[in-house]
């Protein structure tokens, strides 16, 4: 509210060492249980929650109301902007380069997708044709946000447990369109690029997961296994079998094969570890007109089970304490 001073605009820094950009974001400090281990009053009502609407800012898009206006109840899906938004359509101006320093506005767009107007039931615990309705909405926003000019890269995060970083407990989905393609996914694309004269290396780890006996669950469009160099103990990659390089291309099928193996696999996750905390995103090709036919979307599923430290940030190299076959054959026998 009121008029916005420039140090509260959403900016992106590119640190000149290591050339790593970082939103700054001094707004989403005022969200409630942005400070790790701060205690969240439990007393504060849901904004997520059904006859909560007027808490969050107008709904962009909902599911399942008939009748009834907007940002009331009766929705069974709905998707509002953040409140406290990493990005913001009116950061304004174009990028920097001043000596050693580099940035620009954080320009785009940052949504909250809410699954269900249950307050506890998380997405394993979800019915099939409430999956297809989120993995239809992830689609929709994919498609909506990926065509608005300026955006480069969107990317879908679903955080699961505090641990894991979600600051509110209904489960919900983020989606951030970016100006710009994000360094992981840059060392992805470039990886990959280099190594497609040999054909795509996601297709070759589908295939070298069934003869290592890294598969974790299958069904006829999509594939879930735990990857050659797992960072991250149970760490399991979900793949559609048909190449293509962006979400946004995902077919009739495909579609429906996704909102059954990711809840599947939740659920193994969930009762072999006792639920535990993860973050699950999407990664595609971006979004800037260029071609990524040699690139490969996918889903990866992190779970929260151990705790990176000083090594992780020194070197950007993981210890993984579970081997990936043996994570593997644990959830395949669950699942
Ligand atoms: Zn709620
Ligand atoms: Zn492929």
């Amino acid at each position: 509210l009121g008029s916005k001073s420039p140090e509260k605009v959403p900016e992106i820094r590119r640190d000149p060492v290591t050339g790593i950009w970082s939103i700054l974001a001094v707004e989403r400090s005022r969200r409630p249980g942005a400070v790790e281990d701060e205690v969240v009053r439990i007393t504060a009502p849901c904004p997520f929650c059904p006859g909560n609407e007027s808490l969050t800012p107008p709904e962009i898009w909902a599911v399942g109301r008939e009748g009834g206006a907007a940002d009331s109840p009766g929705w069974k899906l709905r998707v509002i902007p953040n409140l406290y938004p990493a990005l913001s359509p009116g950061a304004a101006g174009k990028g920097w380069r001043r000596e050693v320093k580099a940035g620009l506005a954080a320009r785009g767009y940052h949504e909250v997708i809410i699954h269900s107007p249950d307050h506890r039931r998380s997405l394993a615990e979800m019915e099939p044709g409430e999956t297809v309705r989120l993995m239809r909405a992830y689609r929709l926003r994919y498609r909506e946000l990926a065509v608005l000019p300026g955006i480069r890269q969107v990317v879908i995060i679903l955080n699961h447990g505090r641990a894991a970083g979600a600051s509110l407990e209904h489960p919900h989905t983020q989606v951030f369109a970016l100006p710009l393609v994000p360094q992981v996914l840059r060392d992805e694309l470039r990886h990959t690029r280099r190594r497609s004269r040999q054909g795509c290396p996601l297709c070759a780890e589908a295939a070298a997961s069934k003869s290592e006996g890294r598969v974790v669950a299958e069904n006829e469009t999509w594939m879930a296994f735990a990857p050659y160099a797992a960072r991250f103990p149970f760490e399991t990659w979900l793949m559609p079998v048909r190449h293509e390089p962006g979400f946004e291309r995902i077919v009739h099928g495909e579609l429906e094969g996704m909102a059954e193996i990711i809840p599947r696999v939740l659920r193994g996750l969930s009762r072999l570890l006792e639920d535990p905390p993860y973050n699950l995103f999407i990664h595609g090709a971006p979004c800037d007109g260029k071609d990524y036919q040699h690139y490969h979307w996918h889903v990866e599923l992190i779970p929260r089970i151990t705790r990176g430290a000083g090594f992780e940030l020194s070197t950007g190299m993981y210890i993984n304490i579970t081997s990936p076959e043996e994570a593997a054959k644990q959830l395949r026998e669950t699942i």
